[in-house]
């Protein structure tokens, strides 16, 4: 089974509070993103294949459609003119590296009025004491807000040909779960508001349905519910998870 992201723990938890709640700041009025990738994995800006949707905008719309209730402007690069790439030819990365490696290669930094995400899309996979995580499609730094997806591990993902999700709509569904890690849900930074937190599978959410489970049954679990995965509409995070944000930009 392919797991959605893995949180990778932070050293201060005190620093993660700060950092969280910096998001949610009211005079925050941008969110802005980054993106860059790794030589031999272009990012699937394309449309899923049969579809005429837009490059990317499974992740942009739930991104918006989760800080909903402050007006916000949410930046996303959407052509692969707008990121760049960079050359590394190992085939795993440690969260170090992957934390050097942002460190060196992102652009987009925090002003007083915005918070900045980076997205790195990784040609190899995570590497956690010692152990290569074959099955971890992405992986989360939460003290610089950094993302990181693992391609090999994308492209591995077996689909159904009855399920409406392709390696692109993966790609961009675990993108939509590690910024969900990035913005402290479930119980990760952000106070659960209603008990959803995955006992065993921490900071994840309990339903199944919802794009913050641990396991990649999610991917079903959101067709399943009949939601678009983007535009108009519920989006992918559940009541549950959105009300946790809905409270940290109230509060
Ligand atoms: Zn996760
Ligand atoms: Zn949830």
């Amino acid at each position: 089974m392919k797991f959605f992201g893995m949180l990778v723990v932070v050293s201060s938890a005190c620093a993660q509070k700060e950092i969280l709640e910096g998001v949610f700041l009211p005079e925050v009025a941008h969110i802005q993103v980054e993106i860059d990738y790794q030589e031999g994995v272009l990012p699937y800006t394309r449309a899923p294949s049969g579809t005429d949707e837009a490059p990317l905008t499974i992740f942009s719309d739930n991104v918006a459609a989760l800080f909903s209730t402050l007006p916000r402007t949410i930046e996303v690069p959407v052509a692969l003119e707008e990121m760049t790439s960079f050359r590394l030819s190992q085939q795993t990365y440690t969260a170090e590296e992957l934390y050097a490696l942002s460190m060196s290669e992102r652009n987009l930094w925090d002003t007083a009025q915005s918070r900045s995400f980076h997205v790195l899309v990784m040609n190899g996979m995570l590497e956690r004491d010692g152990q290569v995580m074959d099955q971890t499609l992405g992986a989360t730094l939460p003290q610089i807000r950094t993302i990181a997806l693992f391609r090999p591990v994308i492209d591995s993902v077996i689909l159904n040909s009855s399920d409406e999700v392709t390696v692109e709509t993966v790609e961009q569904l675990t993108m939509v779960h590690e910024f969900g890690h990035a913005v402290g849900l479930v119980g990760a930074g952000l106070p659960a508001v209603t008990d959803h937190e995955d006992p065993v599978a921490t900071h994840h959410c309990t339903d199944v349905q919802c794009i913050m489970h641990h396991s990649a049954a999610a991917i079903a679990g959101v067709g399943n519910r009949g939601v678009q995965f983007s535009g108009e509409g519920l989006g992918l995070f559940d009541v549950r998870c959105r009300k946790d944000i809905e409270e940290a930009e109230l509060n």
